[in-house]
């Protein structure tokens, strides 16, 4: 494997940009995509999806958790060049169409320049894309509210708080759950490493009925949005970002 992608059950692939993550979860040479990093992760993205011996045009389907810029840089992208369908909650399709946006301005993040590094991180992130507003016009509604039958048998937790329609993913056969930005275990914003809510900020909702949701699933690998892969009961993982706040 490469440094970009590391596999952390059976087919189930989690891939690091310098800012966001993304999963892909592989069946044979079929993949499906959660989030795409940002805008200027093309390449890396594309490679991510060879890394594993699969090909953009193998892929069946891109999940969104949720329609911020650094989750769905890519996903127009394959829906133009491959027709691959882009699905997320359908209270989330609206903000990946620009109907609204849900997302903390630049403004915003420099009021809250608090540590050092935030700065870099900026400077880091436009050159990513970060302003666009592009968004996702192609992302449609799930076609079922229950398991996908899709690579990797993902189903949708609508966990909505740090945005109106964020969505986690919970992959029962790896008792794995992707939590998006309402559990994140690493931000250049944030001061430390492990389990956290990302600052209030960058949330558009009350994150409390969406982690209550996260608790009750049977997981104990987490793959956040942002940070490190975590290898713990997801309980105690949202005990612990409860904790911080
Ligand atoms: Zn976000």
């Amino acid at each position: 494997m490469t440094d970009l992608v590391e596999e952390v059950a059976a087919d189930v692939f989690f891939a690091r940009g310098d800012d966001v993550n993304w999963v892909l979860l592989r069946d044979g040479k079929d993949v499906t995509v959660v989030d795409t990093g940002y805008p200027g992760y093309r390449d890396r993205f594309l490679r991510s999806i060879t890394a594993i011996g699969s090909t953009p045009q193998r892929v069946a389907a891109v999940l969104i958790t949720h329609a911020h810029i650094d989750h769905i840089g890519s996903a127009d992208h394959l829906a133009h060049a491959y027709g691959t369908p882009v699905y997320t909650d359908a209270v989330e399709v609206r903000h990946a169409h620009r109907d609204y946006l849900e997302q903390a301005s630049p403004v915003d993040v420099a009021r809250n320049l608090v540590r050092p590094g935030t700065v870099r991180w900026l400077s880091r992130v436009m050159r990513a894309g970060v302003l666009s507003r592009k968004g996702a016009p192609t992302a449609q509604p799930f076609p079922t509210e229950d398991e996908l039958d899709l690579p990797g048998r993902p189903r949708p937790v609508p966990t909505r708080g740090h945005t109106s329609g964020h969505v986690a993913y919970h992959l029962a056969a790896a008792r794995a759950v992707i939590t998006g930005d309402e559990l994140v275990t690493g931000h250049a914003v944030l001061a430390g490493t492990g389990p956290a809510v990302l600052p209030a900020y960058f949330n558009h909702g009350d994150s409390a009925p969406a982690l209550a949701r996260l608790e009750e699933l049977d997981a104990d690998v987490i793959l956040p949005g942002h940070g490190a892969v975590v290898r713990l009961p997801i309980r105690e993982a949202v005990a612990r970002a409860t904790a911080q706040r």
